[in-house]
């Protein structure tokens, strides 16, 4: 089994920017707009800055959830989504629980992080990674950057703080 890639970022880190989110969007849409961006930052006050992305999870609900078979996994193990199949129902923003899937509000599709590592490279602090769930026992061997994304799980993941 291919082991699987996602982006995390690291709070005790990052300064809350927003050139992740800012990137992403001008790669894939050429505009700066947090709405049209598969990162995003949530701050904790007083000083946590959470930036988020798609877990690449092992078990995958956004795709069980698809009623138009839009999203799968490519053989690299990257979830995508099909933006020619999509019809922007919403069901995979509501089953994913990381809050990791918007609905581009220009098409009506939805948009997730497929690991690009373009917001890994421009990270003016490296605060983010490439990793997996193997390797981030390497880089951070205490746990400590998922124990604090599941201390504040239930703000970072509620659907009503998807910007
Ligand atoms: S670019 Fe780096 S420092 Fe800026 S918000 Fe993103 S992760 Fe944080
Ligand atoms: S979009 Fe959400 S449910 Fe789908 S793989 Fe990413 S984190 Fe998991």
């Amino acid at each position: 089994m291919v082991e699987l890639e996602f982006v995390i970022g690291d709070p005790r880190v990052c300064t809350g920017c927003m050139i992740c989110v800012n990137v992403c969007s001008m790669r894939f849409f050429k505009t700066i707009s947090p709405a049209r961006s598969r990162a995003r930052v949530l701050r904790i006050e007083p000083a946590l800055d959470f930036p988020l992305f798609c877990r690449n999870c092992e078990d995958a609900p956004c795709i069980d959830a698809c009623p138009e078979g839009a999203i799968r996994r490519t053989k690299k193990g990257t979830v995508i989504i099909s933006e020619a199949k999509c019809t922007g129902t919403g069901d995979c923003v509501e089953a994913c629980p990381y809050a990791a899937i918007k609905i581009n509000p220009d098409t009506g599709k939805a948009i997730k992080c497929i690991q690009c590592g373009e917001c890994v490279s421009r990270c003016p602090v490296d605060a983010l990674q490439i990793t997996t769930r193997e390797k981030l026992q390497e880089t951070d061997p205490d746990g400590e950057i998922l124990s604090l994304h599941d201390e504040h799980a239930d703000i970072l993941y509620g659907k009503e703080e998807t910007p």
